[in-house]
């Protein structure tokens, strides 16, 4: 790891003022705190920051708020869009008292799955490639107030309602319903945009190769190239940044909710896996699809801890607006090398190193640092139990005849589902004290609260139906 004096050498040649500690809260948000070059030094870099753990949702009691932020000195990146030279770190959440690990911090859990990976025995590294799609819209107005919800989007490629009508504006030179992968511009607005958010990521260290305009209208994906896991998840939270800080400098805003618009693709943020032991790829191999066993193993594991999962990698009421057929987001639990609708897709790679597997289900509304831990626990359950995953599933699995459809398991359908289903399947995660009982009932407990402001909130499309009836 970077020690202390890189940072203080960064700071020093790049003539930096500030030095803001960043951390991430149980729901994935990035939180901050800035503090003046004068209190920078050894000892501060060394003994971490307190602060009052009490005021961020789903961590400490007040009685017991004391918490240390302590800057990781190998994640540090200038930031790019401060007036004042400000250097940024990630920082680990911890107990002041022991300086260990809180066991709520998220990124200390990814921290714990990585070393979990290599003394359980399965493996020396896990690979993550993470591809977070987003909406860009001119702005958007909701209203939440008791018995009343209301939103409207006004969108860059056309402009929407609640009812996903499509107001034709300029319509000649407008991507349409589906129709956004991926004419040129006129057609795509947003090159432009794209290229400084992708350019600006670049800049800040982060390893992309590319960006593009997605399937719906006004949806949005930039690359990420592959890295460890707790790097990409630092890394996802960068991404979210970039984005909508520059969408916000031309006055739009971006949004990773998983289903903005009715009638559209959703948004998905499919997860690239793959471990390494001794060097070479494990998951390359000579069955299925040219995987190996441990693959398929891990493959079993994901699709039998799926529905815990999706309480992780599907965490909003909205995320199963999107999990529903017919816009290339996964239903059935089952796996292909080819079907873009199973929620396990084996990607054609030429080279064994690149051999993966791509979870499909998970969207950016996900901790990823959650999300990712959890993925690998499931996997690595399946490699330790040999959980077979079944036969690959070819078909389209959208057409399957309603007798064949009916054997295979499918993802969660409400938040609900998935919280109950992660109460009765939680043991692979709090393996090797990875996630722990305590932070997996504090992240539930939050995750109600929003079950619960859903299903007691009269919905627009509920006056729509039973108004007047
Ligand atoms: N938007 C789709 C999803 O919800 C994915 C489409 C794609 O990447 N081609 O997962
Ligand atoms: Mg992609
Ligand atoms: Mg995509
Ligand atoms: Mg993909």
């Amino acid at each position: 790891m970077t020690d202390a004096s890189s940072v203080l050498k960064t700071m020093k040649d790049e003539d930096v003022e500030y030095l803001d500690l960043r951390f991430v809260d149980p729901r994935g948000k990035l939180q901050h705190v800035t503090v003046i070059k004068d209190e920078i030094d050894e000892d501060f870099l060394a003994e971490g920051m307190m602060f009052d753990g009490s005021s961020i949702a789903g961590w400490k009691s007040i009685d017991k708020s004391d918490m240390k932020l302590m800057p990781d000195a190998s994640s540090i990146y200038m930031d790019p869009f401060f007036a004042e030279k400000t250097l940024c770190v990630h920082c680990d959440v911890l107990e002041p008292d022991t300086n260990e690990s809180y066991e709520r911090d998220p990124r200390g859990t990814a921290k714990k799955a990585e070393e979990f990976l290599k003394t359980s025995g399965v493996g020396d590294n896990s690979f993550w490639g993470p591809e977070a799609e987003f909406f860009i819209f001119d702005d958007v107005k909701f209203s939440v107030e008791m018995n009343k919800v209301s939103y409207e989007v006004d969108a860059v490629d056309g402009a929407w309602n609640t009812d996903a009508d499509y107001e034709m504006g300029n319509s000649g030179m407008r991507p349409g319903v589906k129709g956004g992968y991926f004419p040129l511009p006129p057609v795509d607005h947003m090159q432009d945009l794209r290229a400084e958010m992708l350019s600006t990521m670049k800049r800040i260290g982060m390893k992309v190769d590319k960006h593009h305009h997605e399937v719906a209208s006004c949806q949005h994906e930039l690359g990420l190239v592959f890295g460890s896991l707790c790097g990409q998840a630092d890394n996802i939270l960068k991404y979210k940044y970039v984005i909508q800080q520059v969408c916000s400098a031309y006055g739009k805003s971006a949004t990773f909710m998983p289903k903005p618009i009715a009638g559209d693709n959703g948004t998905g943020m499919h997860v690239n896996q793959s471990i390494w032991k001794d060097g070479k790829p494990l998951f390359a191999g000579d069955q299925y699809a040219d995987l190996s066993k441990e693959a398929l193993w891990y493959i079993g594991g994901i699709l039998k801890h799926a529905k815990a999962l999706n309480a992780f990698t599907n965490p909003s009421t909205n995320s199963y607006k999107r999990l529903i057929p017919g816009f290339e987001a996964p239903v059935l639990l089952a796996y292909s090398a080819r079907n873009r609708s199973a929620s396990i897709r084996i990607p054609w790679s030429e080279s064994p190193k690149a051999k993966r597997v791509e979870t499909r289900f998970p969207d950016p509304s996900a901790n990823p640092y959650l999300a990712f831990s959890a993925l690998l626990m499931a996997g690595i359950d399946g490699i330790k139990n040999k959980i077979d995953p079944g036969e690959a599933a070819d078909k389209d699995l959208y057409d399957l005849p309603p007798e064949e459809l009916a054997g295979i398991p499918t993802v969660c359908g409400s938040l609900r589902e998935a919280l109950t289903s992660l109460e009765d399947d939680y043991e692979f995660l709090t393996a090797g004290d990875v996630f722990t009982r305590d932070q997996i009932e504090g992240y539930a407990e939050l995750k109600w609260e929003e079950v619960y402001a859903f299903e007691h909130c009269p919905h627009p499309v509920e006056y729509k139906m039973y108004y007047n009836l």
